[in-house]
């Protein structure tokens, strides 16, 4: 089928829950995939920040073949070897002691909050029932993760929503210290704001968030399901701040293009998830383990986090100096392969990345003004060149 008959036929049965661009893409390799009419693109936005190692890289195919030559699902009724070493290996890496694993970044989030409550409950504090989170954040579509979401667009039509939620301001240690009491359960932060707009906190902010959950007896989660897994240039993007969540929630880089999610925690937190509170039937089966694993240890082992770091920062420059002396771009920000450039005036991010779709290149926005880039951490500079080359055009 060409771009236009897939098109055709999606408009006759899928839930139109997607305003999408005209084209299917229905091959990838590295950083390029082809669409259904035989056009290539250099993919800048990696399925948003999914597809780290790029598109079927060979260590993820081959072990996706190999398991599924093995054995694809049990349960979580038996140990699963792949879930096991998975676990172990996102442990030996990060502040974590113990994982759970699940299918998406909502439910990981979902998870997370509910654990928030559930260790509050079993240190005697039954009245820590609230999650702060802050405006502009994005934890999910689930009923629970949209509430926590600080952006009114993705809760209209769907109230009731569940209670215990409140917000404060991203990036404000006042409203924050305001805001964290005797009924907080817990903060919910993303270490940088992905689809708020790649907004990056002040240096500190995160510090303080800690040190204030701390004193005041809230726990800290961190929604690492955009900025994990390397994105940022180091594993999490709370190692930049030197900072210890006591649960971190992973999706979407995780899996190296295969759905799944994990709730990380240390111990004393992790305790509270006996047996029986949670569960998930797909969570950590051996398929998606397997993927993970060979993605993780790829990210680890290959060099790709100081790569990372490099093709970065060559890019912020890049882009800083195109943005000079051009006022349709405001500002450009971001840590690692995860950058935003804000336009100016009533310039729209939706036309940027059309134009940019017409000189084959894939590049995302996040909200009405800010264009995304969240490449394969795997990007050459020359196709960070190529980008630039067209992007001058298109502003
Ligand atoms: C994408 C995203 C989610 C939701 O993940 P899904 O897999 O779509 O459920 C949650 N939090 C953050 C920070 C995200 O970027």
């Amino acid at each position: 089928m060409g771009n236009q008959e897939i098109m055709d036929l999606a408009a006759t049965c899928l839930m139109p829950t997607y305003a999408r661009f005209p084209v299917a893409l229905v091959r990838g390799q590295g950083m390029r995939v082809w669409d259904a009419d035989g056009r290539q693109y250099l993919d800048f936005l990696a399925g948003i920040a999914v597809c780290n190692l790029g598109h079927c890289h060979p260590h993820v195919v081959e072990a996706i073949r190999e398991q599924a030559g093995t054995l694809l699902h049990v349960s979580n009724l038996y140990h699963i070897e792949p879930q096991v070493r998975l676990a172990r290996l996102l442990t030996e890496v990060t502040f974590a002691d113990r994982v759970f694993f699940c299918n998406s970044g909502a439910e990981a989030n979902e998870g997370a909050i509910k654990l928030a409550r559930k260790v509050q409950k079993d240190r005697g504090e039954p009245e820590r029932t609230e999650i702060v989170s802050a405006t502009m954040s994005f934890h999910g579509r689930t009923l629970a993760t949209l509430t926590a979401t600080g952006q009114d667009k993705v809760k209209v039509g769907f109230d009731p929503l569940p209670p215990g939620f409140t917000y404060v301001p991203y990036d404000d240690v006042e409203a924050l210290e305001e805001a964290v009491g005797p009924r907080t359960a817990a903060v919910l932060l993303e270490p940088i704001q992905g689809e708020g707009g790649v907004r990056v906190p002040s240096e500190g902010y995160l510090r303080r968030a800690r040190e204030l959950c701390d004193v005041r007896g809230a726990l800290l989660i961190l929604d690492e399901v955009q900025t994990g897994v390397g994105r940022t240039g180091t594993f999490l993007a709370c190692e930049h701040d030197g900072v210890k969540p006591d649960i971190c929630t992973l999706a979407k880089g995780l899996g190296g293009g295969v759905p799944i999610g994990a709730v990380l925690a240390t111990e004393a937190v992790a305790r509270s998830f006996g047996p029986g509170t949670h569960a998930s039937t797909f969570g950590g089966n051996p398929l998606v383990c397997a993927a993970a694993l060979a993605t993780v240890r790829t990210i680890l082992q290959e060099g790709i986090l100081e790569h990372t770091q490099r093709m970065g920062t060559y890019l912020l420059e890049r882009l800083t100096e195109l943005a000079r002396g051009r006022p349709c771009i405001s500002a450009v920000r971001g840590r690692g392969l995860l950058i935003g450039i804000e336009l100016a005036g009533d310039r729209k991010a939706k036309d940027v990345v059309t134009a940019m779709m017409d000189r084959g290149f894939l590049v995302g926005s996040a909200g009405e003004q800010v264009v995304r880039l969240a490449p394969p951490l795997i990007v050459e500079p020359e196709e960070i060149d190529a980008l630039l080359s067209a992007l001058e055009e298109v502003v």
